[in-house]
């Protein structure tokens, strides 16, 4: 249950799209840059009476201009983004066939912007139709296979190239958000999440009235464990604990590591009755296997249901009551609230 993708799976809070909040900045930045760039091929053009190529130099800075005015309003840009991209485009494969293939080398940052402006999937497919347009009209132009297989290999190159970046990117970036996330040793969440994770319970109770139920978990004499066996033993049954509640957890169960070996696990659309039976089941299954060497180690757990009107605070002080009275009671044992008191199972 411990592989990484397992992992992935349970952290629900994935970033499939980092770049997207930059999108707009970087467009934005692009449109002055092509502005700049193409205006005085736009006038040269005009000049020397290249009026199909000065018109579509002229109709890519129009476009470029509205949208980077919008955007420093902070307006919603009124042209697409991918539109630009495909009158650049069209304009690259109008100067292959005007002047020369010399125009190819416009295509290349064009590609590689587009990654960072579009989404992966739209920047694909204009990626994909541009390869083929623009080595057709290479061949059109130069009537060579030798030129034109080679333009076709190096846009090919280039698109591969920036998938590859962009999605190293994602990689890291959903790496750093779940080493913040996730505790190191045992691959439950950590308390930082713990705080996010029980606000979102408290505010889907308040909307929705659903049964929510929290159990905290505490290792009974863990500090034997250590002393006995050494530290490392100790963080051997961490991780052995982790597995052994995901492996009796339902997926969209969560489990958070509090700190030392005292876990919480929050668990959605589930009663007290049926909390209770989990957390039983848990303390057996615990109880039963040997997680180091023959060592037995139990659990002892106080389980509640969440009440819509109580605090954070509040409901981690009622459940750490009743984790209070378990130890109390002789440990290895599970003591769940009720809505009137206390129950000691
Ligand atoms: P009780 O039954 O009352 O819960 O007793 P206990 O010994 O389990 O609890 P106590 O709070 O006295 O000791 C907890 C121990 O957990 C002490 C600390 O050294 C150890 N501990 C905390 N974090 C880690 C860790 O990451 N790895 C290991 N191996 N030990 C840890
Ligand atoms: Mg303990
Ligand atoms: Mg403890």
């Amino acid at each position: 249950m411990n592989d990484p993708d397992t992992i992935q799976q349970r952290s629900s809070h994935r970033i499939f799209d980092i770049i997207a909040q930059y999108r707009e900045q970087v467009f934005y930045k692009l449109s002055i840059a092509g502005i700049i760039l193409i205006l005085p091929f736009a006038v040269s053009n005009l000049m020397k009476g290249e009026n199909l190529l000065a018109t579509f130099n002229f109709l890519v800075i129009l476009i470029l201009l509205i949208d980077a005015i919008y955007r420093h309003f902070r307006r919603k840009l009124p042209i697409a983004p991918a539109i630009a991209f495909i009158a650049i485009i069209l304009n690259i494969s109008l100067i292959i066939i005007e002047i020369n293939l010399i125009g190819i080398l416009w295509i290349y940052p064009t590609i590689i912007l587009m990654f960072f402006v579009l989404t992966r999937k739209t920047a694909n497919i204009i990626g994909i139709i541009s390869i083929i347009l623009i080595t057709g009209m290479a061949y059109y132009s130069e009537q060579s296979i030798e030129a034109t297989t080679r333009v076709l290999a190096s846009m090919l190159l280039t698109v591969i190239f920036v998938n590859m970046i962009v999605k190293i990117i994602v990689e890291l970036q959903n790496k750093l958000r779940d080493s913040s996330i996730i505790d190191e040793l045992t691959q439950a969440y950590n308390r930082r999440y713990l705080n996010d994770a029980l606000e979102n319970a408290i505010a889907r109770l308040k909307r929705y009235d659903n049964n929510i139920s929290l159990i905290l978990l505490d290792i009974d004499h863990f500090k034997k464990i250590n002393d006995t066996f050494g530290h490392s033993a100790g963080d051997h049954v961490l991780k052995e604990l982790v597995q052994v509640i995901w492996g009796t957890l339902r997926t969209i169960d969560m489990v958070f590591r509090m700190g030392g070996e005292e876990f919480i696990i929050l668990l959605p659309e589930t009663a007290l009755s049926n909390a209770t039976r989990v957390a039983e089941k848990l303390r057996l299954k615990i109880q039963e296997k040997p997680i180091f060497n023959s060592t037995k180690v139990t659990i002892s757990a106080g389980v509640i249901q969440l009440d819509k009107s109580e605090s954070i605070d509040e409901l981690m002080k009622r459940v750490d009551e009743l984790l209070y009275k378990a130890k109390n009671s002789g440990r290895n044992r599970i003591c769940s609230g009720s809505e009137s008191g206390v129950n000691a199972n």
